[in-house]
């Protein structure tokens, strides 16, 4: 089997498996329990917090562990809101976040608030000029994510937090699919909330973090016992905190060898692939997650492309994980300006950091033999003209 489905979950790492087993099997301890036996769960769990921080150049007060990137972008939305709706109403999402933004800004807008989506040209950016005309004086929040799960366009958020800022509003990304995979560093990206997500990086599910940067008005979303300094309560998932810090850590310390190296094989892959009439690469040619290649194979159905890699051994995706169950084509397809019957056909492969020149390879052959296949089988595909019969 080749796994080529990193961007909807990832292997848990050995190395974090090792790191968390003895918080769920030995030093079972409650954190906020006064007792040594705790107090060692407790310590585990703050030198996660730093090593998270370190990794993102925050400080450990800054990090707060949640269930997860969807738990992370719905506090990070809804909490600023809550927190400064008297002050203005305006929030400003892109038109490609991920649903966890997007239908959280969906609920707000169900409370009052006037959420607006920012297009995104057809390559997947946020333009800097688009955000500086749709800011107003009651703008409070403007989320943009770091990195596409469909297409991997990497967001100019520097110049875009940067912007943002100078109009007053807070800034939030949702760093999901980045972080593990580029370097994020808060500081240097001026941003004033970030989410991420152990699982997509190798570490477990159901565990994430919301960076917020000290003094950023924002108030809880989970109320109960207090814990995480009383920002997010619930009993701490140190066994999940532990194995997130130590997967970020090693895909940090890996990142500098592992970027380039994938990045070349996904260039090796588009290069083949695209040899194919009718397919694009969806997504910023380069501006772009280093293991992530998207594209759009026109005359055919992306379902049927999944179906046949399936049957060869290969995970892929269509769109995003969560609308592959649905017939509309992806909103992160239509935003860049697809028209609807070829945003249909879109594959997504996403290769893990152990992938190899051979997989890769045998993923480009396999695409291409099973592309022709279908096309084959088409009604809208005219095979003589080797075109699409519109
Ligand atoms: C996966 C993902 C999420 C959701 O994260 P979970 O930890 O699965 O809840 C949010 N945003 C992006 C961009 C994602 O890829």
């Amino acid at each position: 089997m080749i796994y080529a489905d990193n961007a909807a979950t990832t292997r848990l790492s050995p190395g974090a498996l090792a790191a968390m087993t003895p918080y769920l099997t030995q030093t079972y301890g409650n954190p906020s329990s006064l007792y040594s036996f705790a107090g060692e769960a407790k310590a585990a769990l703050e030198e996660a917090r730093e090593t998270v921080a370190r990794c993102l150049n925050a400080r450990a007060e800054e990090v707060f562990f949640t269930s997860g990137g969807t738990e992370s972008d719905n506090w990070a939305l809804r909490g600023v809101a809550e927190a400064l709706g008297k002050r203005g109403r305006h929030i400003l999402l892109s038109a490609i976040e991920h649903h966890a933004v997007l239908h959280t800004g969906q609920w707000l807008k169900k409370q009052g608030f006037e959420v607006e989506l920012l297009p995104v040209d057809d390559q997947g950016t946020v333009a800097p000029e688009t955000l500086k005309k749709a800011l107003r004086p009651d703008t409070i929040l403007v989320s943009v994510m770091l990195a596409n799960n469909e297409i991997g366009t990497i967001q100019p958020i520097e110049e875009l937090a940067a912007i943002a800022h100078e109009g007053g509003a807070i800034f939030h990304t949702d760093a999901v699919q980045a972080v593990g995979h580029i370097p994020v560093d808060v500081q240097a990206l001026g941003v004033d909330l970030l989410s991420l997500s152990g699982h997509k990086f190798h570490g477990p599910r159901g565990v994430g973090a919301l960076y917020v940067k000290k003094g950023t008005p924002l108030l809880p979303l989970i109320h109960g016992g207090g814990q995480e300094h009383g920002r997010r309560s619930g009993t701490e998932n140190v066994a999940g905190a532990v194995g997130l810090a130590a997967a970020l850590r090693e895909r940090q310390d890996a990142l500098a060898a592992d970027g380039p190296r994938l990045a070349a094989l996904r260039d090796r892959l588009v290069q083949r692939v695209l040899r194919l009439p009718y397919a694009r690469l969806t997504g910023h040619p380069t501006r772009r997650l280093p293991g992530l290649a998207s594209f759009v194979f026109e005359a055919i159905e992306g379902e049927s492309i999944l179906l046949q890699l399936d049957a060869r051994g290969i995970c892929a995706s269509s769109g995003s994980a969560c609308s592959s169950t649905s017939l509309e084509p992806s909103h992160v397809l239509l935003a860049i300006g697809l028209p609807h019957p070829v945003a249909h056909g879109s594959v997504r492969l996403s290769f893990g950091e152990a992938v190899t020149e051979g997989e890769v390879d045998q993923v480009a052959d396999s695409l291409t033999q099973v592309v022709h296949d279908l096309r084959a089988m088409s009604p809208v595909w005219d095979a003589a003209a080797g075109r699409p019969i519109w």
